[in-house]
């Protein structure tokens, strides 16, 4: 070993007996080396302080700097999911329009060979149309009045104002428009649920800080209290009817007419058994539960599509809620849908922009900033839309089959 090794392994041996007495903080360790080793060296200390190996989370590519500067503290290494790729799908939209290969990440067996099996029945349908209705990411401050009678002056204020405090939020960001204002009074309490649309950006970020300059505005023109920037009905990462019926992020309709052969030789099931289980499962048991997720598993495949793409995985509570339907047409073939009210994606920001995320929206050719701003986005939504009800065709043609519990026995999973 060199002198200059033994330096720097000393200087480590120090740093990592610091961290274990308590006397450095593992945040603290930039201070004493640069980024990329502080990382090794965090590993290491935690390695000591254990007595753990972690040779897989610090086996890595990831750009250390460009992470530390926006998606992570205190790293010490990645998490690696198991990615596989479904499809491709073929999809019919305003912005999507072709075949696409969907990135999955995830660690449940099954699942890509599910999606995948949806998409062939898709394919073998004609594709998927697939469009969205409403797009605005919301935030949603909670100002508190001196009393009701203040809190409803301070609503007609803002009705009256529309055009300042759409100047005010604008301003804060060359790609966000304030879309709407909904607000709604509780005593003193004035809730205000700002709507932006954000480009290719999901948006999270671009709305906390328009809304934060408004209603700063606010505080000091009324002599409100602004009391949290977040008042729980942006509705942010929890369910809510609020987001089924009004919608956060983009909310998209995908739909397939399945032909009975389709039914019949992919998914080994009828058309008639399809609908009655979408009724009687998606519908009436959800209905039971007073639950939101009116299908069979958004969740599964909104999670996996968020890891492998570096979306905010938190918001697959959102995204698993939503619809699906499955109804007969005159010919005897099944009409199947998808609504997802609340689906937040973005092909920029938040961890768009790391090599594996980077890599697996680039297989879907939506990276980055669209031409239009937005257009990528949209692409991207109505490309998950066609996923998410691939998703369900296979599931719910799986359970009419009863082949779910064996398929998985096959799968020894
Ligand atoms: P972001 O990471 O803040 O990036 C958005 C910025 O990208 C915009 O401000 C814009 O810069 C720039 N940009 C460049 N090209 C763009 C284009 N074509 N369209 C839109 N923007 C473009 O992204 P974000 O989606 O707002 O925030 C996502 C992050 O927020 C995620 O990491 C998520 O986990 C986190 N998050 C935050 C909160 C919160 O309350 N802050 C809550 C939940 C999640 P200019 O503005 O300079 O024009």
């Amino acid at each position: 070993m060199g002198e200059e090794e033994e330096q720097e392994e000393e200087q480590e041996q120090e740093l990592i007996d610091r961290i274990a007495s308590g006397e450095l903080k593992l945040h603290e360790l930039v201070r004493y080396v640069e980024p990329v080793r502080a990382v090794e060296v965090r590993r290491h200390a935690i390695e000591h302080i254990t007595g753990k190996r972690f040779y897989h989370i610090g086996n890595f590519s990831l750009d250390v700097e460009r992470a530390e500067k926006a998606n992570i503290e205190n790293l010490i290494g990645v998490a690696q999911v198991p990615m596989g790729v479904a499809g491709p799908v073929q999809v019919k939209g305003d912005f999507a329009d072709g075949y696409y290969y969907i990135p999955l990440a995830t660690t449940e067996g099954a699942l890509v060979a599910s999606v995948n099996r949806g998409c062939t029945a898709i394919n073998r349908s004609g594709g998927a149309v697939s469009f969205i209705i409403h797009d605005g990411m919301a935030r949603a401050p909670v100002l508190k009045a001196r009393n009701s009678t203040h809190a409803r002056e301070a609503m007609e204020f803002i009705e009256r104002n529309r055009a300042k405090l759409q100047e005010i939020a604008e301003s804060t960001s060359r790609y966000l428009t304030l879309e709407s204002i909904q607000s709604w009074l509780i005593g003193c309490n004035l809730f205000l649920r700002f709507v932006y649309k954000t480009g290719d950006a999901m948006g999270m970020n671009m709305a906390t800080i328009a809304t934060d300059e408004v209603a700063r505005f606010l505080e000091t023109e009324l002599g409100l209290e602004h009391v949290a920037l977040s008042g729980n009905v942006c509705v942010d990462k929890k369910p809510s009817a609020l987001n089924l019926l009004m919608g956060r992020g983009k909310t998209v309709v995908s739909e397939v007419v399945l032909t009975q052969e389709v039914v019949k030789e992919v998914l080994k099931t009828t058309p008639e058994r399809m609908a009655e289980l979408v009724y009687r499962k998606c519908w009436l048991g959800s209905a039971l539960a007073a639950s939101y997720g009116f299908n069979a598993q958004f969740a599964n495949v909104i999670a996996a599509l968020f890891i492998a793409t570096g979306q905010d995985a938190a918001h697959v509570v959102e995204g698993s809620q939503g619809f699906t339907t499955a109804e007969l047409t005159g010919e005897g073939d099944l009409l199947c849908s998808v609504t997802l009210p609340s689906l937040q994606v973005g092909t920029v920001g938040g961890g768009t922009a790391l090599g594996t995320q980077r890599e697996a929206l680039e297989m879907m050719g939506v990276h980055g900033s669209g031409t239009p701003p937005g257009s990528n986005a949209a692409k991207f939504a109505e490309i998950a839309g066609a996923a998410v009800l691939a998703g369900e065709i296979s599931l719910i043609g799986a359970l009419s089959a009863r082949h779910l519990a064996e398929a998985h026995r096959r799968l020894n999973r």
